[in-house]
């Protein structure tokens, strides 16, 4: 008791008197026996730790004439969780960013619902009031910039930000983000007609509370998908993940990223962006929540087969430089072959089983060929290295210093 700052580790409704005698291994019934010399010992306390907001009232209630200050850690050792009971507490804030591209059909029914979500996560003392929705036009052509702004000026809970035209989906989603880093704690990413199940964003949020900058949502099962969506989908992450790009299976832009992670991201200055390709490299602990995926409730999507393979080619050449490597792959395996058929057609050559002109042709054809390929390979090779500079992407993240 002659320390001046008294740290309680325990959540105890019991009263403080509890949580200190388990701090000492005390047994819980000689309490209220102890309880008064206790209290004439606070008296040389200045400062007590206490688990959370509701252990500091009962302690503040039951030694109403102390005058000791009483600081709640906020984390409950037992359950290993934040202790979120506190209402007046600062809480996260988290914006959820949604980009919407002629989205008029679902916007009703997709900010009925996000309201919903988002006042149930206040009330539970999971983000902070102040938290938003962010819905992001991307240029459309229908009533959905109209829509935003009714939401908006009916309910301070909906922002919007308006793009200039049409950007495309990343773009748009990359506008929504960069808001968010300003103004919010962590941001959580979907798309407008709500096929991601927006359930596992508690779970996110949770995750974030343990400690992850990154989490995932990764569609666990693709039912109502057409089996040609599936199996194109499919088909998308195997091959961006064999041509270089490192990619979370299953996993499109729905996703949480803390406020760091943000400004990590956004230090990638890229232009051809491919956010499912580039979160990864930001790093830090990241983790995965599993959900279904639904069927659109309204409206078309707006990625058709071609939109898609266009969007699988994006996403290879703007993160890798593999196929580069390949072509140069290929020259060399050429070569080797053509030594191969130059020794073949020697062979035939001194056989004399051969029409007059064949042998230096074909030897030509190969070798010559096997060199060009390489050559090619080589430039792209250094053209791969300038395409790397021009991106300036960050050498490095820092996480954390250890130096005093
Ligand atoms: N989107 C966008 N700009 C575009 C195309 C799409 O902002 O140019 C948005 C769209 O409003 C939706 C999300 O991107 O919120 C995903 O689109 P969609 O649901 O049509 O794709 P799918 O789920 O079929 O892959
Ligand atoms: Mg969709």
């Amino acid at each position: 008791f002659n320390k001046e700052t008294f740290l309680c580790n325990y959540a105890n409704t019991a009263g403080c008197g509890s949580c200190i005698a388990k701090t000492f291994n005390l047994n819980i019934n000689f309490i209220p026996l102890w309880r008064k010399e206790f209290y004439e010992n606070l008296k040389t306390v200045k400062k007590i730790i206490v688990p959370s907001y509701s252990t500091k009232n009962i302690f503040l209630n039951t030694y109403k004439d102390l005058t000791i200050e009483v600081v709640e850690h906020g984390y409950d050792k037992i359950n290993g969780k934040p202790n979120n009971d506190n209402p007046d507490k600062k809480k996260n804030k988290l914006y959820i960013v949604v980009p919407c591209y002629n989205e008029e059909q679902v916007l009703g029914e997709t900010s009925k619902r996000l309201k919903i979500k988002c006042e149930n996560l206040i009330q539970k003392g999971q983000i902070s009031k102040d938290s938003k929705i962010v819905f992001v036009d991307d240029g459309s052509k229908d009533r959905t910039w109209k829509m935003i702004s009714e939401l908006h000026e009916t309910d301070s809970l909906f922002s919007g930000v308006k793009l200039s035209r049409n950007r495309g989906h990343q773009n748009a989603l990359l506008a929504g983000l960069t808001m968010a880093s300003e103004h919010a704690d962590m941001a959580i990413s979907m798309d407008a007609d709500l096929q991601d199940d927006i359930n596992a964003v508690d779970q996110m949020i949770e995750k974030y509370y343990e400690g992850c900058d990154i989490v995932y949502g990764v569609r666990s099962a693709r039912e109502t998908d057409t089996f040609f969506k599936r199996f194109t989908a499919e088909a998308f992450y195997k091959l961006i993940n064999k041509m270089g790009g490192e990619i979370v299976y299953n996993h499109a832009d729905y996703r949480l990223m803390s406020k760091r992670a943000l400004k990590g991201l956004l230090e990638f200055d890229e232009v051809n962006i491919f956010l499912r390709g580039m979160v990864p490299m930001v790093g830090y602990q990241s983790d995965i929540v599993t959900y279904e995926r639904a069927e659109r409730f309204a409206g078309e999507s707006k990625y058709p087969f071609k939109k898609m393979l266009s969007f699988a080619f994006e996403g290879i050449t703007s993160l890798s430089v593999k196929p580069i490597k390949m072509i140069f792959n290929v020259g060399i395996l050429i070569c080797i072959i053509s030594v191969l058929a130059i020794i073949y057609c020697l062979v035939r050559h001194f056989t004399n089983n051969t029409v007059s002109g064949w042998t230096s042709l074909v030897m030509s054809i190969w070798f010559l060929g096997g060199l060009q390929l390489i050559a090619i390979g080589m430039v792209g090779q250094y053209i791969g290295k300038i395409y790397l500079e021009t991106k300036a992407r960050p050498k490095f993240i820092i996480e954390q210093v250890l130096n005093d």
